[in-house]
């Protein structure tokens, strides 16, 4: 237990938090607000791990469901909804109108949302993921972005899925139909 305290809640009071950003004093560990966090001795600032939020849409045009493929790791060629995070500042059904156009090239219209999702953490993905649904204003579908690939599949014909929670959004999705 060489790192005491902090190897014990990494989700709170993550290690590498190791100078305070307003006045570059040596953070230490402890609680606030009921967990352990960073926290500078010397300002009083504190640390909040603030969770990742993603947003994604479900555009379904003449019954089929936009998909883009995966240029990246993790699960690279896979396929997936347009989605991509919320920036600070950011409204999200802005971000995920911005993330459609981005990686397919289609200009969408936020029209309601589906669910809101919790992933537990793990590498760089968000943690709240919000899914829309979308319509198809205008475009035709190319790829940019993260994205090598950008079409539309029928319900019967979808591509294999990257991740389990695009498929179980899917599969929500089309049992929604
Ligand atoms: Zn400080």
């Amino acid at each position: 237990m060489s790192a005491g305290t902090t190897s014990e809640s990494p989700d709170t009071a993550p290690a590498w938090v190791a100078f305070c950003p307003r006045c570059a004093s040596p953070m230490r560990t402890r609680f606030v607000v009921d967990k352990p966090r960073r926290a500078c001795p010397a300002c009083g600032y504190v640390y909040f791990t603030d969770p990742k939020v993603g947003v994604g849409v479900a555009v379904l045009d003449d019954g089929k469901l936009l998909l883009v493929r995966r240029a990246r790791n993790p699960e690279r060629g896979k396929w997936s909804l347009p989605a991509g995070f919320v920036d600070q500042g950011e409204d999200p059904g802005v971000a995920a109108a911005r993330e459609a156009l981005e990686e397919t090239g289609l200009v969408v219209a936020i029209d309601s949302v589906i669910d809101v999702y919790f992933n537990p953490p793990d590498q760089g993905s968000a943690s709240i993921f919000i899914l829309y649904r979308a319509t198809r204003i205008e475009g035709e579908p190319v790829a940019g972005d993260d994205a090598d690939a950008a079409g539309f599949f029928g319900l019967d014909q979808l591509p294999e899925l990257a991740f389990a929670s695009t498929r179980a959004a899917v599969a929500q999705l089309l049992h929604g139909q």
